[in-house]
């Protein structure tokens, strides 16, 4: 991964948005629960961050992905594309770099399209721990199937 190119190193992302969901986590235990509700930036829609070049100016808490820090941060849900590469596994078949298609990380469902209850301007932090949702921690099982389903 340290020998990438920028821009093979964004084509690892497989634009599911699941990162960009608020997270929470358990200060005795260090467990991360996942929140269907967005950061103010991701478009539930098309799953993408809507100002990608001024992210950190307009959430300076918006980590930037390294080869050094996937490998330890514990909030990458178990589909990302980085985080299968820094373990050394392979992509699925849904991810667009696999399948060669953009869509088919919706059409596998593993994107949030459709699944992001609001942003975090409508939803304040205080009451995230009533949006916890499992769903951003699991891949569905038509994402873990070896190939595209035909149907
Ligand atoms: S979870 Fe990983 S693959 Fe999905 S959008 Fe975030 S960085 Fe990209
Ligand atoms: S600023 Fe953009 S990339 Fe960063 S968490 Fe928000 S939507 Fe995602």
């Amino acid at each position: 991964m340290e020998e990438m190119s920028a821009g093979e190193w964004e084509s690892l992302c497989d634009g599911c948005g699941r990162c960009c969901l608020n997270k929470l986590e358990d200060e005795d235990t260090g467990q991360i629960y996942f929140t269907h509700v967005g950061c103010k930036l991701l478009d539930g829609a098309s799953c993408a961050c809507k100002d990608y070049p001024n992210r950190s100016d307009k959430v300076p808490d918006c980590v930037r992905l390294t080869p050094a820090n996937v490998r330890t941060l514990n909030w990458l849900p178990p589909s990302c594309g980085y985080k299968l590469v820094a373990e050394g596994r392979d992509l699925y078949w849904w991810h667009p770099l696999v399948s060669g298609d953009p869509n088919t990380v919706h059409e596998a469902g593993v994107s949030v399209r459709g699944r992001v209850e609001g942003s975090e301007e409508e939803i304040p932090d205080q009451e995230l721990e009533d949006h916890i949702v499992q769903w951003p921690a699991v891949l569905p099982r038509r994402a873990r199937l070896k190939r595209r389903p035909k149907d």
